[in-house]
């Protein structure tokens, strides 16, 4: 069975406050982090909870899901697309997520570009960067960054809100806390880098997950995407 409202809020309320004190360690203030529930796998009521938190955005990794998904919820969210993205699922994507996350290549900003455009809409990204260097994760190569920029910028049915990563997974838990930092503060250098050139704010660094929440607000995200922690193990 799945959870009940009062124990999302408990989940949410304690995720809330350890965001907070990882902002202000960091002296950061806390609204300048944002907490984005992913509700992948889990039912339309998830999605619910959210909204009645008085949360206004979910993160879900496929395109199709959220199709269905997304139809059986009433209430007025924002949708993102944090998982990969195929090329030929681009115009599905553009009509059906306020933001797309995981872009990470020049054909999918092409079809994405060219999908919003017959929309008539302006469809805000990130750009996804392998920035932990992981074989096993997607996102572009730290190195291509500013051509994929360059390419996104050009583009006129599309806007680059910043920059979203995965950390990756190691042996141990302490390889895997270094791992993620090296990442963060990787992701956050990109973008200090290219937001100087380009004189863009490039403002949104969406990284952290249930496990590494706090590490990456101490490097500056500005948006964390939490699953577990706030809905339980999924299926
Ligand atoms: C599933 C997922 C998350 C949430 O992960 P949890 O560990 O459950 O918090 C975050 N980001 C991406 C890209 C995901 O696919």
């Amino acid at each position: 069975m799945f959870i009940d409202f009062e124990t999302f809020r408990d989940r949410a309320d304690k995720l809330r406050a350890l965001m907070a004190d990882a902002a202000r360690a960091a002296r950061r203030d806390p609204a300048e982090v944002v907490l984005l529930p992913v509700t992948k796998t889990h039912p339309p009521a998830a999605a619910e909870y959210v909204a009645r938190y008085g949360l206004a955005a979910v993160g879900e990794n496929r395109v199709q899901e959220t199709v269905e998904k997304r139809a059986q919820v009433a209430a007025a969210l924002r949708w993102e697309l944090i998982g990969h993205l195929q090329s030929n699922k681009a115009k599905l994507a553009a009509q059906h997520f306020d933001r797309v996350q995981s872009v990470d290549s020049e054909k999918l900003i092409n079809h994405l570009d060219r999908a919003a455009g017959e929309l008539g809409r302006v469809l805000p990204i990130l750009l996804q960067i392998n920035a932990g260097n992981d074989p096993a994760k997607f996102g572009a190569e730290p190195a291509d960054a500013p051509r994929l920029l360059d390419a996104a910028l050009a583009k006129k049915n599309l806007h680059v809100d910043g920059f979203m990563t995965i950390a990756p997974l190691s042996a141990t838990s302490e390889e895997t806390a270094e791992h993620a930092r090296r990442t963060f503060a990787n992701l956050r250098t990109i973008r200090d880098d290219l937001a100087a050139r380009t004189g863009l704010p490039l403002r949104e660094l969406s990284m952290g997950m249930s496990g590494d929440f706090a590490l990456a607000i101490a490097a500056g995200s500005t948006l964390v995407r939490v699953g577990t922690a706030l809905f339980g193990t999924r299926e």
